[in-house]
């Protein structure tokens, strides 16, 4: 395993540490001679973890009083209704920065009066949108802070007049966030927070209620802030490598000292793209993702691409194929990334143009 280099976009690279402890915990959950898979929800060594989980959250992005963080099974896609379920009553409107955004503005479209208030489609997602003013009327506003697909980020905090929620699945802990100035921050577990199976939601207590239709029991948030997330069987494996992530991030020095490393990885590689010229970026300068990035093979170069999809194979490099809405090349750099791992994909590229120039 160590001599790959994996760039994979989710499920993605996890810290060492977190392996480890998973594996220890299978055979052995806290020293009860059960597994961490056999032991019952209901103990308290699992209830601990659960209220470390919790803490470790509120403690890592500073989370202020009133909010609440629940972890719920069927990943960030399922909350793309839970959204709509709980906070659209008359109109919603959703900044539309690509596929995630585009799901989850659908699902709240089958539920009532839902529309895009800006979007990127006439250049593929390639930028975010500037220049919109959000309309005070609506229920909330919905933005994907960080473009999976297309390596775009809204790398700060955004002013709103309306409740601002935002699905945050694959840039969640890669930066210190004003939680303060969001209804509902929510993503799947499975690219800064864990492995997969469950979704993590950070929840403004006080905004809850406000709709007057049926809410379903598992999918009214309240549910599952009054029973700490144990209203049914949680996802117990999920969770406990994300309570093995937060602790790796805080032994990192928390969530500054991570941001200050993916900058740094982010910079070494599109300084690389640059320089390159058998490469070429496909996001906006201004609008780059530090966690996605995304380049293709430069005008002139574009018949090498399956060629460097194979040399990067030889080089020890697994999942830098694009997604094939953008085509290229996309490097996820999650947080569990290392300096060393860019710095090895860079002299794959500088090895691969001394071939090719
Ligand atoms: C991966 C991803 C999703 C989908 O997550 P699932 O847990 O697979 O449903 C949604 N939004 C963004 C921004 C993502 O990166």
């Amino acid at each position: 395993m160590s001599n790959k280099h994996v760039f994979n976009a989710g499920p993605c690279l996890l810290p060492q540490e977190v392996y480890d402890r998973s594996i220890e915990a299978i055979r052995d959950f806290k020293g009860t001679g059960v597994s961490l898979l056999s032991i019952s929800h209901r103990t308290k060594e699992w209830q601990d973890s659960m209220d470390e989980c919790r803490a470790l959250w509120k403690e890592l992005l500073n989370i202020p009083d009133g909010y609440e963080v629940v972890f719920l099974g069927g990943g960030a896609s399922l909350q793309f209704l839970y959204v709509a379920m709980n906070y659209l009553e008359h109109k919603a409107g959703y900044l539309e920065t690509g596929v995630w955004a585009k799901k989850a503005l659908k699902e709240a479209q089958g539920l009532g009066n839902a529309y895009a208030v800006a979007s990127s489609a006439d250049r593929n997602y390639c930028y975010i949108p500037k220049g919109y003013d959000i309309p005070a009327d609506l229920d909330y506003f919905h933005i994907t802070t960080n473009n999976t697909i297309y390596g775009t980020e809204i790398k700060h905090d955004i002013d709103s007049p309306v409740p601002l929620i935002a699905d945050m699945s694959s840039d969640i802990l890669s930066r210190p966030v004003d939680v303060s100035k969001y209804a509902l921050i929510y993503g799947g577990a499975q690219k800064n927070a864990g492995s997969a199976g469950c979704a993590f939601a950070i929840i403004r207590k006080d905004l809850l209620g406000r709709v007057t239709r049926y809410l379903p029991t598992m999918l009214d948030y309240r549910t599952h802030i009054d029973k700490e997330s144990m209203f049914n069987t949680p996802p117990v494996f999920s969770i406990f490598t994300m309570i093995e992530t937060l602790k790796w991030i805080k032994a990192q020095g928390g969530v500054e000292a991570i941001h200050a490393q993916d900058e740094k990885k982010a910079a070494t590689l599109y300084a690389e793209i640059d320089r390159n010229p058998l490469f070429v970026g496909t996001a906006d300068a201004e609008d780059r993702s530090i966690m996605n990035i995304c380049f293709v093979m430069a005008p002139g170069y574009e018949a090498l691409q399956d060629e460097f999809l194979a040399f990067s194979k030889s080089c020890g490099m697994v999942g830098i194929k694009g997604h094939r809405s953008v085509g290229g090349f996309r490097a996820s750099v999650y947080n569990a990334a290392s300096q060393e791992d860019v710095e090895a994909l860079v002299a794959c590229m500088k090895e691969f143009e001394a071939q090719h120039k």
